[in-house]
């Protein structure tokens, strides 16, 4: 199924760029089938469209999310502050070949929090949607595209050692401007989308910083600066139960459904670590509800949590797989499997999995990942352990590496557990009893607790 979705997909973009009749030439040519009917081929082609943009953001981080649905080609740039025209610094995101909804036009979305100023939207030509993030101050950023359905995602880092810049007059900007971004002159593209594939002679996208500040989103006080011992604040854990809402998870063989066990474990690793008195607990869900990947990661950044835990329960189609493993974000995965799983976490075919790779690169390093490694081996071995006390045959996967969404642009230390296989009868029977679940918690709720005591949480001063 998913296959044939990917050919849609194919066959939309062709027909947007070469016109239908040229599309017949094309597949005939290239030797492919022409099996459409006639009624199908006449029908319209789905035009992507920018349907919403959504943003998350305190005065020194925002992630801003760009919704088209079908894949775009995109190329992000910025400009820095016109004093004269009383412009703000910018980044802006050009969309070809889409369309956009009439509200986003007429409303952008204000902030005025010190960092993002606002975020609009409009025509800049016939062929381009052109997003305008106008920021109160020049920071670093960093664009990348999430399939599935496809969304243009911006993170913006206002941290650190950027100067605020000089006063300016504060600009009036009219809903006419905003609904209609004056034509700017675009700078040499910084990012450039993926898709459709680049020209072969395109070097791989990189972050774009203004030259005065550090090319690196990681904070330079994390690398070099020893941790304080004194904490400003009880550790702030984010517990992510994966899925819920529309979105299930996986299903174990007598219908017991992801979303729901982690919901539960979730929860209960709440009430425990709360009950230590150590621990600023928050949970990206507390009911059933559908939270697209990427919120749950901004929500962890814009709640400046020094932690956080993506629950899932793990699924394979050899129905004998067992055990836990919890992982750490990664561009790529130690084996085909974990590549699935990966993929499957993610909402996409393993082939779109490519797409996001260079950003893991570039943002993921560091003591982050290293204080990531160190939570995820703590955290599994105490899983094991404290199930391990009710059970008997409890495997080990151990540590594991691969490339979830959900970790991609988290600003602290960030692991996804995967306890045991739901696919599995045994272990899907285990998850059906509330010992297990407490035992599941136990061991998250130890691990965070020791590591939250003697971890060197990689911005201990956020
Ligand atoms: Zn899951």
């Amino acid at each position: 199924m998913e296959g044939e979705a990917g050919e849609r997909v194919d066959l939309t973009l062709l027909r947007r760029h070469l016109g239908a009749a040229f599309l017949a030439v094309i597949l005939y040519a290239a030797g492919l089938p022409l099996s459409a009917p006639p009624a199908a081929a006449a029908a319209a082609p789905v035009v992507p469209r920018v349907s919403d943009i959504r943003a998350w953001t305190n005065e020194i981080y925002t992630r801003v999310a760009i919704d088209t649905g079908e894949e775009v080609s995109w190329q992000a740039n910025t400009l820095r502050a016109d004093p004269l025209l009383g412009l703000p610094p910018r980044i802006f995101i050009d969309i070809r070949g889409a369309g956009i909804r009439d509200e986003i036009l007429r409303r952008p979305v204000e902030v005025r929090n010190g960092l993002l100023r606002q975020v609009r939207a409009g025509r800049f030509d016939r062929d381009t949607v052109r997003v305008v993030i106008d920021l109160e101050r020049e920071s670093t950023y960093r664009v990348f595209a999430l399939p599935g359905p496809f969304r243009i995602i911006v993170d913006i880092d206002g941290e650190g050692e950027i100067p605020p810049l000089p006063a300016s007059p504060d600009p009036v900007v009219s809903p006419g401007v905003a609904a209609a971004p004056p034509p700017e002159d675009p700078e040499p593209p910084a990012v450039t989308s993926s898709a459709p594939p680049p020209a072969p002679s395109a070097a791989p996208a990189v972050p774009h910083a203004p030259p005065a500040i550090p090319p690196s989103v990681e904070s330079p006080r994390a690398a070099a600066s020893p941790p304080s011992p004194v904490r400003k604040h009880r550790v702030r854990v984010m517990i992510d139960p994966g899925h819920g809402g529309k979105d299930p998870g996986a299903i174990g063989p007598t219908g017991l459904k992801e979303k729901d066990v982690v919901l539960a474990i979730a929860r209960k690793v709440r009430e425990k670590l709360s009950r230590t008195g150590e621990f600023d607990v928050r949970m990206t869900r507390d009911e059933d509800v559908f939270i697209p990947l990427e919120e749950r990661t901004a929500m962890a950044n814009k709640g400046r949590a020094d932690i956080f835990v993506s629950l899932h329960i793990n699924a394979s189609r050899n129905r004998r797989a067992e055990g836990f493993s919890t992982y750490v974000l990664s561009r790529g995965a130690s084996n085909r499997e974990d590549l699935e799983l990966a993929a499957r976490e993610n909402g996409v075919p393993v082939r779109k999995l490519q797409g996001v790779k260079f950003i893991i690169d570039d943002m993921f390093t560091g003591a982050r990942k290293n204080e990531s490694l160190r939570l995820a081996k703590t955290v599994n071995d105490a899983v094991v352990r404290h199930v391990s006390s009710r059970y008997r045959d409890v495997q080990s996967l151990g540590l594991k590496q691969a490339p979830f969404y959900v970790l991609v642009g988290a600003r602290m230390t960030a692991v996804l557990v995967e306890a045991s296989f739901i696919s599995n009868a045994r272990e899907e029977s285990r998850l059906r009893d509330p010992s297990c679940l407490d035992g599941i918690a136990d061991g998250v709720v130890e691990a965070v607790r020791y590591y939250g005591q003697n971890g060197i949480l990689a911005h201990s001063d956020f």
